[in-house]
């Protein structure tokens, strides 16, 4: 009989989780937690429980008997569910609160790296606004200030003029608009290049990397406007070398799953390295302590291997097989709500999308209308994911399905997946 999997979490991430793992033949049956009704046209179930009621977790995972869970976000990893739900004998895929520092606080990254030698900017941490002031003001422009703590994708200023950098750190020590986030500042040197993501798979010790990709991080067409959770991915990443790639995983991935273990503070999960390829090689932007979103939409779809029996593997101490698609590439472009990321309007219909088998619909910020169809309720409603031989056919296949949808109060970028194509 065929494995039963609670997933935590609601957006287009936890969506291809889910269905993914359906896909494969040791998992029959996924409950996502809370999920969105989007995730009802795959067979997939949802329950109405928030992400941070470890408690109310746990007692439902107890009493429908999942076999294992997948912690999709990473507020609840931050928060210790892993833990929590380890004490209470269940196994959850994803790292300890421990483990999780590695995104929940960038100077604790920083510091992991400094000590294993792995290649980052340069940095300083400061806890008070003067001498940060002095050392921006030493140092100049361009330069980057992030926030300590989690902030949603929105701590970090790319500063390419002193102004900027000071009014960033006024933001935080004075306006305290990241709140406790914003108690220490990382302050690095800005680094140039072209960035991708790379995720692997990690049991403790031992890791798996995945093929690469690249998000689009700004609203709006060729990298115009804010900055957002991201707007489209692909993958490959054509313009990034494979000996970047190499040079990656050993100089990058492999020190830092290694250093963790060395230092008493084991990862397992999915590691999320955000990398530049700078002209001295690759570099760490950031580390995630789970899957990227939009990057798992195209990412997930290449795997040829069952999803679920690789991750049952890791968490019962055996050694999993993934194995990927190389011959095609996957191509995704997020619908959003008008005004993300800034002023949402939430309300829109989002109208029914029919695709080949090829292509998959990932549902995200979404609410049933009481009458069989769904109505956008947040930023990012859903993604529309292909599969095609080259990055071009993967692009205009994308497009041939949106841009003939009657959309009203949504938008999405035209140019998703560019860099790979000039
Ligand atoms: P993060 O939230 O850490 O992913 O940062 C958001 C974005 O800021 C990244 O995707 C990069 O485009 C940019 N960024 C962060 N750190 C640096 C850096 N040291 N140099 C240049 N750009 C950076």
């Amino acid at each position: 009989m065929g494995q039963k999997v609670l997933v935590i979490g609601s957006g287009a991430r936890e969506h291809t989780i889910a269905y993914t793992l359906l896909k494969g033949a040791s998992v029959d049956e996924v409950t996502v937690a809370p999920g969105n009704p989007g995730m009802l046209k795959d067979g997939i179930h949802i329950t109405a429980l928030n992400e941070s009621n470890h408690a109310a977790l746990i007692d439902f995972a107890k009493d429908n008997q999942y076999d294992w869970v997948f912690i999709g976000p990473e507020v609840p990893l931050i928060e210790g569910l892993v833990d929590d739900f380890a004490a209470a004998g269940i196994k959850a895929f994803g790292p300890t609160k421990a483990a999780a520092q590695i995104e929940g606080s960038k100077d604790f990254a920083k510091q992991l790296m400094a000590r294993h030698g792995i290649p980052t900017a340069q940095y300083r941490t400061f806890g008070d606004l003067e001498q940060a002031q002095e050392y921006v003001h030493e140092h100049g422009a361009p330069i980057v200030i992030k926030a300590d703590g989690l902030a949603a994708g929105k701590g970090v200023t790319v500063a390419m003029d002193e102004h900027t950098a000071q009014r960033a750190l006024e933001d935080i020590f004075i306006d305290h608009r990241f709140g406790t986030a914003g108690a220490k500042v990382v302050i690095e040197d800005f680094l140039e290049g072209q960035e991708f993501s790379l995720m692997s798979f990690v049991d403790g010790t031992r890791f798996w990397p995945m093929p690469i990709s690249q998000d689009h991080k700004r609203a709006h067409d060729g990298d115009e406007g804010p900055n957002t959770g991201g707007m489209g991915a692909y993958s490959p990443v054509p313009q990034i070398p494979q000996s970047v790639i190499d040079e990656a995983i050993e100089k990058i991935v492999r020190p830092t799953v290694e250093g963790m273990a060395e230092e008493g503070t084991p990862f397992t999960g999915i590691l999320y390295a955000g990398l530049i390829a700078t002209a001295d090689g690759p570099k760490v932007i950031e580390f995630n302590a789970r899957f990227g979103d939009p990057e798992t939409e195209v990412v997930l779809p290449k795997l040829t291997s069952d999803f679920g029996a690789g991750i049952s593997d890791i968490l019962n101490g055996g050694t999993p097989e993934f194995t990927w698609d190389e011959n095609n590439a996957t191509l995704g472009v997020v619908l959003a709500s008008n005004g993300y990321p800034e002023h949402v309007i939430k309300g829109a219909r989002v109208p029914e999308i029919n695709v080949d088998e090829d292509s998959h619909v990932y549902y995200a910020g979404v609410v049933s209308d009481g009458k069989g169809g769904l109505v956008a309720n947040s930023g990012r409603v859903l993604l529309v994911e292909t599969s095609a031989p080259d990055i071009k056919s993967a692009q205009d296949k994308v497009y041939a399905i949106i841009d003939q949808l009657p959309l009203r109060g949504l938008f999405y970028r035209h140019d998703i997946g560019f860099k790979a194509l000039q």
